[in-house]
């Protein structure tokens, strides 16, 4: 890439979304990354972002409110330029089995997950339109692609940005866009170090590779994913989970 362009990282603070944000540094993109409420690891991100000679925007930002997003996506370009890859990596999990599950954590995954996936394409999609350029990855997870018990509302928000996604890359495709999706297996992250010991081990056993996986592996998907190199992919959902599909 012969000039920096601008790459936006949703739950860039942290986990798999900060090491795409730095990957795409080393890229050569100028990074603009979202959080929720973490400013220090979001300072780290920075740190490491800028070690690759990009230039970082990054703000909180609730993916589940429109609004902050449009008002971040504008405050990023108006500060880095226009937006020319979109990874949407924020999300949470709430997990309970459903007869246990309370509404509100049903409630906050899908919002969070589903709907704030929306709400960033929503916002950066007619842009990509009239430019006839732009790139998203949005971050899924097998669960989304096989169910996991004690993840219904997990499950369905992945399963849902699968089919956003797939409607999306439709509708964008005409226009030289490309959406894909990626969903990883078991990777090394806050997210699953809180998981029970019982639980991490069950995991493993499932694991044909009979190893977790690392953040940055998860990135280098990425990084090809936006790269010229997969010009000719798109509508795709692309496990990245040590076999476990086998
Ligand atoms: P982490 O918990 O490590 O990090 C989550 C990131 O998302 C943080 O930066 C967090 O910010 C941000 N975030 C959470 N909620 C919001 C919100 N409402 N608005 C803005 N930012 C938010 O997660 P991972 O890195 O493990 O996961 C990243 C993505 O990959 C998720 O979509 C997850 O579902 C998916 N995934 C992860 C797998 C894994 O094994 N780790 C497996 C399959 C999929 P803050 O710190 O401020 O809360």
């Amino acid at each position: 890439m012969t000039e920096r362009r601008l790459a936006i990282v949703t739950g860039g603070s942290r986990g798999i979304g900060r090491a795409v944000a730095v990957q795409l540094a080393a890229d050569g993109y100028d990074i603009a990354f979202c959080y929720r409420s973490g400013a220090d690891a979001a300072a780290e991100t920075e740190k490491l972002v800028r070690e690759h000679g990009a230039q970082v925007h990054h703000a909180p930002c609730d993916v589940a409110d429109y609004d902050s997003v449009q008002e971040f996506v504008a405050h990023a370009s108006k500060e880095l330029g226009p937006v020319h890859v979109l990874v949407n990596s924020a999300g949470i999990v709430r997990d309970n089995p459903m007869v246990l599950m309370p509404v509100d954590d049903w409630r906050a995954v899908i919002d969070t997950n589903l709907s704030g996936t929306f709400n960033f394409c929503r916002t950066v999609a007619f842009s990509f339109m009239k430019r006839k350029e732009g790139v998203i990855v949005n971050m899924s997870s097998i669960a989304g692609v096989y169910g996991n018990p004690t993840q219904t509302n997990y499950s369905a928000s992945k399963a849902g940005i699968q089919g956003m996604s797939a409607a999306l890359a439709k509708e964008v495709a005409p226009y030289g866009i490309r959406v894909n999706v990626v969903a990883p297996g078991f990777i090394e992250t806050d997210m699953t170090e809180a998981l029970p010991e019982k639980v991490r081990a069950t995991a493993l056993k499932a694991i044909p590779l009979k190893r977790y996986g690392g953040a940055e592996e998860v990135a280098d998907l990425v990084s090809f994913l936006v790269s010229d190199k997969a010009a000719y992919i798109t509508g795709e959902v692309i496990q990245i989970d040590g076999g476990v599909a086998l």
